[in-house]
């Protein structure tokens, strides 16, 4: 049982990797916005909060977000816990380590997902889906063998997300610069900081992920 943060840019593939880790060890993924729509139809008392401040069109506040979050650490469901999106600023991660002390929980590993930008904005930009069976294309590194017909199930739906364009990508990235990535040097000063090859394939990167989690029990 452990709590990890998934930490790096957009499009590293923390999604990815935090649901190889739900499916195959039974950790409880705590992404921020699920966790703000799970809140609004609860019904518990951070719930009404949360779902009066949506209502007014509102941010959720840093406090809400650590109520939530104190709510499912105490909950004791699942196999430890995975961060997905927070924290995201040096002020969240100083909020998140007071409440997991204050709950006599702690933080195992920060598992920081390395990336180089060229090629996650070449990885990223090209990317498009089928609407239909969800494979994966790309147009530089996998295009579909006939242009606009799935390989897989022959559907013609396929999909880019609006996000998934460079100009996008380009600020996305800027931003986890100028607020997120100072938690780099925040963890590796705490001593709870692990780096792994994001670009990798998948398996190969949930296999950094499971020897370094497989160190902290
Ligand atoms: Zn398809």
């Amino acid at each position: 049982m452990a709590n990890i943060i998934l930490l790096g840019p957009p499009g590293a593939g923390k999604g990815t990797q935090a649901r190889k880790l739900v499916d195959e060890r039974g950790m409880v993924q705590l992404s921020t916005g699920d966790m703000l729509r799970e809140a609004k139809t609860s019904g518990t008392e951070m719930g009404k909060k949360v779902a009066e401040v949506m209502d007014r069109g509102e941010l959720v506040t840093d406090e809400i977000v650590i109520g939530l979050i104190e709510e499912k650490l105490s909950s004791g469901q699942g196999n430890g816990f995975i961060f997905d999106g927070f924290p995201r600023t040096l002020p969240q991660a100083d909020a998140l380590g007071r409440l997991l002390a204050k709950i006599g929980q702690k933080l195992d590993a920060v598992i920081e997902m390395r990336v180089d930008d060229e090629v996650l904005v070449h990885r990223i930009s090209g990317r498009f889906t089928c609407g239909k069976c969800g494979e994966v294309y790309h147009d530089a590194t996998k295009p579909t063998k006939v242009a606009g017909t799935c390989d897989v199930c022959g559907s013609t739906d396929l999909r880019r997300r609006a996000d998934d364009n460079e100009e996008s990508l380009r600020t996305r990235l800027m931003e986890y610069y100028k607020k997120t990535s100072p938690l780099i040097g925040y963890y590796y000063h705490a001593g709870d900081l692990f780096g792994v090859d994001g670009l990798a394939e998948i398996d190969d990167v949930a296999a950094s992920v499971a020897a370094i989690l497989d160190q902290q029990v």
